[in-house]
């Protein structure tokens, strides 16, 4: 993939370089990116977001690394990507070839509204990476910048991120089950107990039993698609 030119970089309306530093200059970049996801967003979009995210925090994350003592350096990024991948949230790959750079990729459920503070993790999460040498993993100084970056820019960087961490819309769920008493709905990804066997099962807000299980098809999720 060709690399960008560079004045996406610092792309206009996002706080960046030193006003990240500053009080509310994290809050800010928060805010623009959760107005970002506020509106439905194609792969195109979210790769837009993606690198935007990407040319606003690498250089703080480095600078912030650098200034802590680790020797690190931030590779070029060469590709951004955007996964439909449920289980991995972000990856980083730094080619045997050539460790001067590396491809990003991120997955497509992270883009949707209430997720700001959720992406910034995982964008932070393989920028660090893009950092460290390439055999760190999850290692010692992978663990050291983490707390660095989570002190200083106010993030939560972990290791693995949770699931739970992420919200995402319904078109990635298969069932949806809703208490017909007060319309409490929920979201699976799997025919797990209450989908099986929703009358052993009260709802948390009402106290009754009256959920309704709905699958939810290719067709609708189409129609919900965002
Ligand atoms: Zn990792
Ligand atoms: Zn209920």
């Amino acid at each position: 993939m060709p690399s960008r030119p560079q004045s996406e970089k610092f792309p206009a309306g996002l706080p960046c370089g030193d006003s990240l530093f500053s009080e509310g200059g994290m809050a800010a970049l928060r805010a623009a990116a959760e107005e970002r996801l506020s509106e439905p967003m194609g792969v195109w979009k979210k790769r837009v977001l993606a690198r935007n995210l990407i040319g606003v925090l690498g250089p703080a994350i480095e600078s912030m690394l650098q200034a802590a003592g680790l020797p690190v350096h931030l590779r070029s990024v060469s590709a951004v990507r955007i996964t439909r991948g449920v289980r991995e949230y972000g990856s980083c790959n730094i080619p045997r070839a050539n460790d001067s750079e590396c491809r990003l990729a991120f997955s497509g459920h992270l883009f949707f509204t209430g997720n700001a503070d959720a992406l910034l993790d995982v964008v932070a999460h393989e920028l660090l990476h893009a950092c460290l040498p390439s055999r760190e993993g999850h290692g010692t100084l992978f663990h050291q910048g983490m707390t660095i970056l989570n002190d200083t820019l106010g993030l939560h960087i972990e290791v693995h991120t949770e699931k739970s961490a992420i919200r995402q819309s319904e078109t990635l769920y298969r069932y949806k089950v809703v208490c017909a008493a007060c319309g409490n709905t929920f979201y699976y990804l799997r025919a797990g107990a209450v989908v099986k066997h929703p009358s052993r099962y009260r709802c948390a807000k009402c106290g009754k039993n009256a959920f309704e299980i709905y699958r939810i098809t290719d067709v609708e999720k189409g129609k919900n698609g965002r």
